[in-house]
This record gives structure tokens, sequence and C-alpha cells, in this order.
């Protein structure tokens, strides 16, 4: 898939919005993103996350397999799924417990086994880093990262390759230095 088909899809399903937005965060942006309202579509999921597959084939080796994918819930969740589909591997998630991220379920990470992590939206990846650290303490190994899409902007510093089917580098204003604010344009709140 071209990023603009990518892109294209993003737009169709309402993940990507433009206009002027408050985010979480307080700045102010012309740019909204959620990723879920275009994984909420299982068909366009796998197609999407096929894609990614292919492109950590690209990286990786063109006969890559990982031994298993994992993702950080809740967001990473259905990208991990499609990937471990893609590679016809396991799926397994961390879950976040006392404010941190851990491995519940019974799921297991073998000493020597290899890993894809696997995110929906990276930005500055400290959800990527927690699975990382999972994965190593129990002896595994992580072979890279595939994201569907990367808004970190190069904030995103990481030793494995992160492979992302996108990049969308937002723009953001604090509220007084906002460009849309001045021309008057109402401000949306969307839904986090
Ligand atoms: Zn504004």
């Amino acid at each position: 898939m071209q990023p603009e088909q990518v892109l294209a899809e993003f737009q169709d399903t309402g993940a990507l919005l433009h206009g002027h937005f408050e985010l979480r965060s307080g700045l102010h942006s012309d740019q909204y993103f959620q990723c879920a309202l275009v994984l909420q579509h299982p068909r366009l999921a796998e197609r999407l996350c096929s894609a990614l597959a292919g492109m950590v084939r690209e990286r990786l080796g063109a006969a890559y397999r990982p031994g298993a994918v994992i993702s950080p819930a809740l967001g990473g969740i259905p990208v991990g799924h499609e990937l471990g589909r893609a590679f016809n591997v396991r799926a397994i998630f961390a879950e976040k417990q006392d404010g941190r991220l851990v491995m519940r379920r019974a799921f297991e990470v073998r000493p020597g086994e290899h890993f894809l992590v696997a995110e929906d939206v990276v930005t500055r990846g400290g959800r990527v880093h927690e699975v990382m650290n999972i994965v190593r303490e129990r002896g595994g190994i992580v072979d890279g990262v595939a994201v569907l899409v990367d808004r970190s902007a190069g904030h995103f510093a990481c030793e494995r390759p992160v492979i992302p089917l996108l990049q969308l580098a937002p723009v953001t204003w604090a509220p007084a230095e906002c460009p849309l604010c001045r021309t008057g344009q109402p401000v949306q709140h969307p839904g986090s």
C-alpha cells in the first residue's frame, strides 16, 4: 500500500480529521488522529497490518518471521492480533496494572524467543519501551517494532528497527500561539 492509500483509508473512516482541535495535552492542532476508528473495521485492519507485515519483511528480511508478536494494551492489541495473523504466530499483550504494564493471563515469553513489538500509534514510545523490557526480562529477543502510525517526529529513540506503516507528524501550538484561534475558527474537543 502506498502512503497516499493509507492516508485515504484513515480519512475515509474518520480516523484522521482536519480542522481546529484542542488535544488532550491542551495543545491546539489542525489535525486529530484516532486510530481506533480505522481499526474498528476488521477487514481494513487486516489489510493495513498485512501491508505493515510486508514492510517488516522488507526491513528484516524476506523470510523474516517472529516467534510471536507482543503489544501494549489497549491500542496495540488489534495491530498485534492482525500482525500475528499475517505471520501466523501467537499475538500476546501486556496490560496496565497499578500504573505500569505487566504481562498476565499466563502469556509466555520463552528464553531465546524472538518477538516483534506491535503498536497502533507511537508518540514518545513509553509503552513500547515497557513492552520491550518485559520481553527482555524473560530472556526474549526483540527484533523490531512495527507501528501503524509514527507520530514521534523523530522523538522516539529506539535501539531496534522501528517500522511504521505511515509517518504523521502533527503540528501543534500552545493556545496563545495558535494561528487557527486568531482566525476565530471554533475549537473542537474530540473524544479521547
Ligand atoms: Zn487554537
